[in-house]
């Protein structure tokens, strides 16, 4: 703290600071730490315990790699120079992306919620006529809106979490969909 008397900063100052001088000292990897005179050693392996898997998921927030289905496809598309819009609600399902210029839309489908058939639309099982009625409902209701849609000249794409966790041949099947001259 240099030539400043730490009994002279205000206790709800010096809490902030001793926060940020942590946080820093722990990003740095610093090894000693001297507050108020008190001195701490932490040895690195203290530094490299916190765990790999809480440390990654920081890492990936701070980069901002949203890993969820529909994120992969709209980084996909937008990486590929499509435009698009997301959601638009005057329309059928609110899809996820819409291409309006190419009159397309493209829906990102959870595989348990929209029923695919695939290992992960796994059915509850207590409660199985409830959760049996509410899949069907919403099985029908995405038939309804990719009817509606159709019928009002768009063309739809539906992709799968499962294809997108996979991630095989998105690209082609973007470009294939969604044609060239972006
Ligand atoms: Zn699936």
């Amino acid at each position: 703290m240099g030539e400043i008397d730490a009994d002279d900063i205000p206790r709800e100052l010096l809490a902030i600071l001793l926060r940020v001088t942590w946080s820093i000292l722990l990003a740095e990897q610093t090894l000693t730490i001297d507050v108020r005179g008190l001195t701490t050693h932490m040895p690195p392996r203290m530094v490299d315990n916190r765990s790999r898997e809480s440390r990654s998921r920081l890492m990936s927030r701070v980069r901002g790699k949203d890993t969820k289905p529909e994120m992969v496809v709209r980084r996909l598309a937008h990486r590929l120079g499509y435009r698009f819009r997301l959601h638009r609600r005057d329309l059928p399902g609110r899809p996820d992306l819409v291409f309006p210029g190419r009159k397309k839309v493209i829906f990102v489908h959870g595989c348990y919620w929209h029923r695919h058939s695939c290992k992960l639309a796994t059915t509850p099982k207590s409660n199985v006529e409830f959760w049996l009625t509410k899949f069907r409902e919403n099985t029908r209701r995405d038939k309804r809106n990719l009817a509606a849609l159709h019928k009002q000249g768009w063309d739809c794409m539906v992709l799968w979490q499962c294809e997108i966790e996979r991630g095989e041949g998105l690209d082609d099947r973007l470009t294939s969909f969604l044609g060239g001259g972006r």
